[in-house]
């Protein structure tokens, strides 16, 4: 049986109490430590929330930023923004006030204008000092009512209305300043039906991730999951990190059947646990792995599902699915349950003529592009060339319209979306038949000597090399430096896993694998520290970031960097 928002659900506030009237039981557990709110406690702390919130001084539409590490502190604040009728606006957790996340919290706070925080009460402090004009309020402050405290009477509806702003969703910042999406009651709601459809969500289904809350994902899929009454886990992500074994056991424990996450998230299980220990894991109960948030690496779809089979795992499980905060999440799904599709292209002829044609798979002149699927009902995309929209097999850029996508980036200058609704991604793609193919973002793209390359096919080549820790290694193409007499050339930057030399090796190896993508193009090899390469809070790489750094010098943990036209023994 399906299990969808009732169409008259029109605020998220609404959600909350609905969810909590009609599923009372259901509950959102934590991994570490174990713990577990149901949903009709969730509500009832939102309600303590929203009135402590409004004690002190919160207003409707005010923005409340909220930086809270445990999951289900975060639901409850989030439970207690929209309730009290003000704005929700996430901020990224770190693991310590350093300068970049201070420059970052700086940021998102005066661009979404928020004059009240609610912060974990180890934090409250050092955010007080950062940011004076702001309001900190300790969490522990609006939680005081907690524990054993009675039902309280029915709360005041709030004072919004589906079109009233809800949450300012900062993006991941990936290829530039994070930017706040800004996003309706409506919006949102469009987009968790989205989920819950596209997910194939059916009552007794339970949810199981370790996505941090303030990213789109880790949200919008947990709200959605709330909305449509499933049980759910969350764990947070370093736990995932740190002890991988062990959160698979609680994932099969939960008894999960539906998990969301990034290609990379599939990468570090598959090499966390060894092909021996599989067949201690029960997976036969999962039903939809939803993988998305970033490029799908092609042959992970495939040696994910094979390395997992002895566990119970169904083949065709992993559903690729394509989406970005500025939609609220999800603009298209592979089928669930129709196994993830490759499809194999002529490479030179995507990167320079912009076609993709087939070819055959594997091929070492082929890429394979994920199918990523069709869009939703509620999202339309067309893919764009010079303003015109292109052909089947034709790429372009991916532009997106319709009930979950944003009106527009919060206060901004000049309008991103137009006035006919269309807002454009960023992202290149084609389409083959009504299946969306993304092959990567247009900022990044590599164009050297007159010739196209997508870094994700160089770091392809690279990542594998021996030496390169937990395949972290990225490719960007860096100007010509007349002052110290170099061209034009690209840059290969990879953390490797030792500190220690010879790197002599490592450089040549790297090189030679560039040149499988890159043929005799010049190219400098910057060798890095573990966690050397810059990522977002959501994990993905920073390439035009790294980028900047390396040509100002301010790159840290460099171990070495040996330009294209040195000489590597
Ligand atoms: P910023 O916009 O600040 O640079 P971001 O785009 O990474 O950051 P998010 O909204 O978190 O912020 O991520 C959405 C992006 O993730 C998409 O625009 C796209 O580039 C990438 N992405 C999502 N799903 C896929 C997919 N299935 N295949 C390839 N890329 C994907
Ligand atoms: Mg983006």
């Amino acid at each position: 049986m399906s299990a969808y928002t009732p169409r008259d659900v029109r605020t998220l506030g609404e959600m909350f109490i609905r969810a909590a009237e009609r599923h009372p039981g259901k509950a959102v557990r934590t991994f570490s430590p174990e713990r577990s709110l149901t949903f009709e406690r969730l509500a009832r702390d939102g309600h303590t929330v929203a009135a402590g919130l409004r004690s002190l001084g919160v207003r409707p539409a005010a923005p409340v930023a909220v930086l809270v590490q445990s999951p289900l502190d975060f639901l409850r604040v989030t439970g207690g923004v929209v309730l009290a009728g003000a704005v929700m606006v996430p901020l990224a957790v770190s693991a310590g006030f350093n300068k970049a996340f201070l420059a970052r919290m700086r940021q998102v706070l005066a661009d979404s204008g928020s004059r009240f925080a609610v912060i974990d009460d180890a934090y409250a402090d050092a955010l007080a000092e950062v940011a004076s004009d702001l309001q900190v309020i300790p969490l522990s402050r609006v939680l005081a009512d907690q524990g054993g405290a009675p039902a309280q009477e029915p709360f005041p509806p709030p004072e919004v209305g589906e079109e009233d702003l809800a949450l300012i969703q900062y993006t991941s910042g990936s290829t530039s300043a994070p930017r706040g999406v800004a996003l309706t009651h409506r919006n949102i709601l469009a987009g968790i039906r989205v989920l819950q459809r596209g997910a194939g969500a059916q009552d007794g289904d339970v949810l199981c991730h370790w996505l941090p809350l303030s990213h789109d994902m880790g949200l919008f899929s947990t709200l959605g999951a709330i909305a449509a009454g499933l049980d759910i886990g969350v764990s947070a992500p370093q736990d995932f990190i740190k002890r991988p074994e062990e959160w698979l056991r609680w994932f099969c424990d939960l008894g999960a059947t539906m998990y969301a996450g990034p290609s990379s998230g599939y990468r570090y299980l598959l090499d966390s646990i060894p092909p021996e220990e599989v067949p201690c894991y029960d997976l036969s109960a999962v039903r939809v792995m939803l993988n998305g948030a970033e490029p799908i690496d092609p042959d992970l779809v495939t040696g994910f599902q094979r390395h997992f089979a002895p566990a119970g795992l169904a083949p065709e499980v992993m559903t690729p699915c394509y989406g970005l905060a500025e939609a609220t999440l999800a603009v298209t799904f592979a089928p669930v349950g129709g196994s993830a599709q490759v499809d194999w292209v002529d490479r030179d002829l995507l990167n320079n003529a912009g076609e993709a044609k087939p070819a055959t798979p594997g091929d070492v002149t082929a890429r394979g592009v994920v199918n990523c699927g069709e869009p939703v009902p509620e999202v339309e995309v067309r893919i764009v060339a010079d303003g015109l929209a292109v052909a089947e097999r034709v790429v372009g850029d991916i532009e997106i319209r319709g009930e979950p996508v944003m009106r527009g980036y919060h206060r901004e200058a000049t309008a991103t979306v137009s006035a006919d609704g269309w807002c454009p991604t960023g992202d290149l793609g084609y389409f083959a038949g009504s299946a969306l193919h993304v092959t990567g973002r247009r900022k990044e793209m590599i164009i050297f000597a007159g010739r196209n390359h997508y870094p994700e096919d160089v770091e392809a080549r690279v990542r594998p090399v021996e030496g390169v820790y937990q395949r972290r290694a990225v490719a960007v193409v860096l100007p010509a430096d007349p002052g110290a007499g170099r061209p034009e050339r690209i840059g290969v930057l990879a953390e490797v896993t030792s500190a220690l030399p010879p790197y002599d090796d490592r450089v040549s190896d790297i090189r030679a694998a560039a040149a499988e993508e890159l043929g005799g193009a010049s190219v400098d090899v910057v060798l890095l520290g573990r966690n050397g390469l810059l990522r977002t809070t959501s994990g993905k790489f920073q390439r035009l970031l790294m980028r900047g750094r390396l040509l100002d010098g301010t790159l840290a943990r460099v171990l070495t960097h040996v330009a294209a036209d040195e000489r590597v023994f």
